[in-house]
């Protein structure tokens, strides 16, 4: 029997605990954490986003997407959800892919899994940091703050560095290393970004709809429409974590990045400027502050005027056809540079991580030592938004329980 020990009690190291111990391993998870599962626990604002009902590679970034996609086929929904009914379970997928918990509460997905690893005969290391760990002949030597043990084989899930307040460490990465890895950079992704700009801080708190233009050295790179959010360090909200991962990646290149915000997304731009010019030819003796207050948020008008270099006290009638044209421009492409991120505190995944050039695909043994075996986020692969992250936690904690037992 196989003695194996996975660091890690996140969703990968979870899913792999349950298939070796079912497959007859003798399985021990090393949890820094109190209990495991901390970050399902909190993931999907408390409802946990547990799977996408389809994903695919291109859903993914890192060096190398593809590894994933073997991964990814070998547990398709409907395979992860009969494993979930396994377990007592049950999902609700959505129309859009997303998947949650029946109970609607990332609480059942702990008890599930919790429960499921004890039944299965899993030992768990509670509240044990893992500190080193070393190859003894045959064997991997696992020292950590309570013990020093021998095991057959060892399976690094120890996740990424993003949210450290949920227990997250990098030091995956440095056990990697200690066996010869190469670790591609790490970054913060889904995350939001700093702006340096002389007015987000003062649109903080306002909200809306926009189609935001992610910029690459000036060259547009993707666009996405969604909820924005203006904050003092610089822009939040859902289409701003969308556009983050490729974002953060170039900016740990040194690209220069900045984001086009169209926060009137509804009219082409032409519809637009005729659409002011009937506006300000209505209202001719109001600034032009209170006549663009009955089409935007208040809170943006003047500091939008002032970008676009037009004196918000201006009379309506005094804008040209030209300066119409202008902020209709500044309307629907509104530029900010953006400098950083708000961090891996704040962030939901990373970037980066153990380089995949070094993994097999079908099993997630290291290609450098056999017995050594890497699932989850603390490998090159991190997902999209929508449940993507949990579908290559579990898919790869599920290949290397296989493999390893
Ligand atoms: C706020 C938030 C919301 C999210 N929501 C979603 C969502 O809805 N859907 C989705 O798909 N993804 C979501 N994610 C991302 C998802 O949670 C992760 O991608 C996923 O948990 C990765 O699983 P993992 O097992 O690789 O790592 P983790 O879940 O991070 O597990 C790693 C475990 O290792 C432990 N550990 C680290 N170092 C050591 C050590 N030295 N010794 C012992 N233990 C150690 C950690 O405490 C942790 O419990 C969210 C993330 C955050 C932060």
């Amino acid at each position: 029997m196989n003695k194996i020990a996975i660091v890690g009690g996140g969703a990968a190291g979870l899913m792999a605990a349950i298939t070796a111990a079912k497959a007859g391993a003798d399985v021990t998870v090393y949890e820094h954490n109190k209990s495991v599962g901390k970050k399902i626990l909190a993931s999907g604002n408390g409802r946990c986003n547990i799977i996408n009902t389809t994903a695919y590679v291109s859903d993914y970034f890192g060096a190398d997407p593809d590894f994933a996609d073997y991964a990814l086929k070998s547990i398709p929904f409907n395979a992860f959800e009969k494993f979930c009914h396994s377990i007592g379970l049950l999902l609700d997928a959505k129309d859009d892919g997303r998947c949650y918990p029946l109970s609607n509460e990332a609480k059942s997905v702990v008890i599930a899994f919790t429960e499921a690893v004890k039944e299965a005969g899993v030992t768990i290391f509670a509240e044990d940091n893992v500190t080193n760990i070393t190859q003894e002949k045959e064997q991997f030597v696992v020292e950590s703050s309570l013990s020093k043990k021998k095991y057959d084989r060892v399976l690094i899930a120890t996740g990424s560095e993003a949210a450290p307040q949920l227990g997250a460490t990098g030091d995956g990465y440095d056990f990697a290393k200690s066996f010869g890895h190469t670790i591609e950079a790490p970054y913060p992704s889904l995350v939001q970004l700093h702006i340096d700009s002389e007015v987000h801080h003062k649109m903080a708190g306002v909200k809306t709809v926009a189609d935001v233009t992610l910029y690459l050295n000036g060259k547009p790179e993707e666009k996405i429409k969604g909820d924005i959010l203006f904050t003092n360090y610089g822009i939040s909200g859902l289409a701003i974590l969308d556009i983050s991962q490729k974002a953060s990646s170039a900016l740990i290149e040194f690209q220069h990045v900045s984001v086009g915000l169209n926060i009137l997304p509804q009219f082409n731009r032409q519809a637009l400027s005729s659409l002011l010019e009937k506006l300000l030819t209505a209202v001719p003796h109001h600034t032009l502050e209170t006549a663009l207050s009955g089409v935007i948020s208040t809170k943006i008008v003047p500091h939008l005027l002032k970008s676009a270099k037009i004196e918000p006290t201006l009379p309506a009638s005094a804008l040209n056809t030209k300066q119409i044209k202008k902020l209709a421009h500044q309307l629907q492409d509104w530029r900010f540079e953006i400098t950083d991120t708000h961090g891996f505190k704040h962030a939901e995944v990373s970037g980066g991580g153990i380089s995949t050039t070094q993994i097999n695909e079908k099993t997630m043994e290291s290609k450098l030592v056999a017995g050594l075996f890497f699932a989850g986020e603390v490998i090159d692969i991190v997902g999209r938004r929508g449940g993507y992250n949990f579908n290559f936690a579990w898919a790869s904690g599920m290949l290397a329980g296989k493999a390893m037992a």
